[in-house]
C-alpha cells in the first residue's frame, strides 16, 4: 500500500510539473508574440495591406499560383488568422489591434508551411506550428 501511495505521489508530481511547464511555455510564446507585434510596423489600410502582402508572400516563398486574400476584420475580437477557403485559395484576416507586419508574417508562415492544409490537431498546432510561425514572425528566418 505504501508503494502505491508513493507511485501516486510521484504521478501527481509529474502531472504538476507538466502543467507548470505548459504554463511557462504558453507565457513565453505569448510574450514573444506580443513584443514582436508591439515593435512592428503598423499597417493602416487595405491598400497598404495588399502592398505589403505582395512583398512578404515572395519573401515567405509562397508559390505564384496560390491566391491569398487579405483583409482587416471589423469585429472587436482580437483574433488574427489564416485559413484555407478553397483549392490553393487562402484568407488572412488581421484584427484591428494586430494589424502589423509581424502578425502578417506569422499568418503567412502558417500558409507557406502548409499548416492550413492539414487537419487541425490541437497538440501539433500549439507545440509545433505555433512556435515555428512565431520564430518566423520575430526573426524572418524559416525554422
Ligand atoms: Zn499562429
Amino acid at each position: 500500500m505504501k508503494n502505491i501511495n508513493k507511485i501516486a505521489d510521484y504521478g501527481i508530481k509529474i502531472v504538476k510539473n507538466i502543467a507548470i511547464a505548459g504554463i511557462i511555455y504558453t507565457g513565453i510564446l505569448l510574450v514573444a508574440q506580443g513584443i514582436s507585434q508591439e515593435t512592428s510596423q503598423r499597417i493602416n489600410n487595405q491598400s497598404q495591406l495588399e502592398q505589403i502582402l505582395n512583398i512578404e508572400r515572395k519573401r515567405a516563398g509562397i508559390k505564384n499560383e496560390m491566391i491569398i486574400n487579405i483583409s482587416m476584420s471589423n469585429n472587436k475580437e482580437d483574433i488574427s488568422e489564416a485559413e484555407k477557403i478553397g483549392e490553393k485559395y487562402y484568407q488572412i484576416t488581421l484584427s484591428p489591434r494586430s494589424s502589423n507586419l509581424s502578425t502578417l508574417r506569422h499568418e503567412l508562415y502558417h500558409i507557406t508551411d502548409g499548416h492550413c492544409d492539414e487537419t487541425y490537431n490541437n497538440f501539433k498546432y500549439f507545440f509545433w506550428n505555433e512556435p515555428q510561425a512565431t520564430i518566423y514572425q520575430i526573426t524572418g528566418l524559416k525554422p
